[in-house]
């Protein structure tokens, strides 16, 4: 299994900083040439990453979060989320594959189909699940969750929403020093923007900070899809400062390495009713996007994501591109 790259760009790192490979890289991008009106689109294709039951962005953080649980003799991974969260699944995946307990507190929000399903895999992931119903309840919760999965003196490894600890976005950083090296062999060229759905925000800062290490003038352009956490771009790029920070203490010589206060961009127009409510405009970027660009979208990150995307970049407000959406979607 190849090292990471960030282990190839930081050799300090090698020793310091542990990565659990769990899919093949680099992913794939492509030119979407059925879509966009003035600039060229690329996707950065992530569906396909992970070895496991589920794919995606959060099987890039996993490979930083699971050996660093092991590290510190962690038995049981405890982290939060929606009914339908893909981080949950994600983990209790990964994770009880590697042979740790996964606990879950879980929080309401609308359910459909898709939600419906992916509450049933969590139920069969062997995961165990603790209802709490609201964000107060779960806060109120947490001591006893805490108290419930320690073994012996050993206390659950807590994971925030979304794995989008400083450790969970070094999986972004991973894909944008990908991205570098894929602009670098002339397989696309140097995008404008890159583009993520932005749900608990690890994501969008690993990007940030991953563009500046891979030597790229990108910028990161966030579609804010949940309104259950702050997520505007002072606090992603504090997540990408102490990301940069996490590197260092670990001994990562990254002279000069700060993400610029216009690294990452946020926009919340397409957030529609709130986390997990469906918008028109996302529905229709995912009906266009699985007729003219073979992408499968689901409708809580992705489709207003590329909506986002769509609709800023009709409108000429990408800079006349090229602009690479990062897919982050991998259903099994
Ligand atoms: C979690 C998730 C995101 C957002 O990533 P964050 O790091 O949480 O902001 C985007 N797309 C999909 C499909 C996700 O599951």
């Amino acid at each position: 299994m190849p090292p990471p790259l960030l282990h190839t760009r930081c050799p300090e790192l090698a020793g310091s900083l542990p990565f659990l490979r769990l899919g093949e890289g680099p992913t794939p991008v492509r030119r979407l040439s059925g879509l966009g009106r003035h600039s060229e689109l690329w996707v950065k294709d992530e569906g396909g990453y992970g070895d496991g039951g589920w794919g995606g962005n959060k099987v890039r953080k996993l490979e930083w979060l699971l050996p660093e649980a092991r590290r510190r003799g962690a038995r049981t991974i405890l982290t939060v989320g929606g009914l339908g969260t893909n981080w949950g699944l994600a983990t209790a995946s990964y994770a009880r594959e590697r042979g740790f307990g996964v606990a879950l507190g879980l929080i309401d929000h609308p359910v459909d189909e898709h939600v419906r399903a992916q509450l049933e895999r969590l139920r069969a992931s062997g995961a165990t699940l603790h209802v709490l119903h609201t964000k107060a309840r779960l806060v109120l919760a947490a001591p006893w969750l805490f108290a419930r999965h320690i073994h012996g003196l050993t206390p659950p490894y807590y994971l925030p929403a979304g794995g989008s600890s400083p450790l969970g976005a070094l999986g972004a950083v991973e894909i944008a020093l990908e991205l570098g090296a894929q602009v670098e062999a002339g397989e696309l060229p140097e995008p404008t923007w890159l583009v993520t759905a932005v749900g608990s925000g690890g994501t969008a800062a690993g990007l940030a900070l991953g563009v500046r290490l891979a030597g790229l003038r990108t910028r990161v352009l966030g579609v804010v899809v949940n309104d259950t956490l702050r997520l505007d771009s002072a606090t992603l790029l504090k997540l990408a400062r102490r990301s940069t920070a996490l590197l260092r203490a670990r001994g990562a010589d990254l002279p000069g390495i700060e993400t610029a206060p216009d690294a990452i961009r946020t926009e919340t127009a397409w957030l529609g009713d709130g986390y997990a409510h469906p918008t028109a405009a996302g529905d229709r970027a995912l009906a266009l996007a699985s007729a003219e660009a073979g992408l499968s979208l689901e409708r809580t990150y992705t489709a207003k994501a590329l909506a986002a995307l769509l609709d800023l970049e009709a409108a000429g407000q990408l800079d006349g591109g090229p602009v690479v959406f990062l897919q982050t979607h991998g259903p099994r």
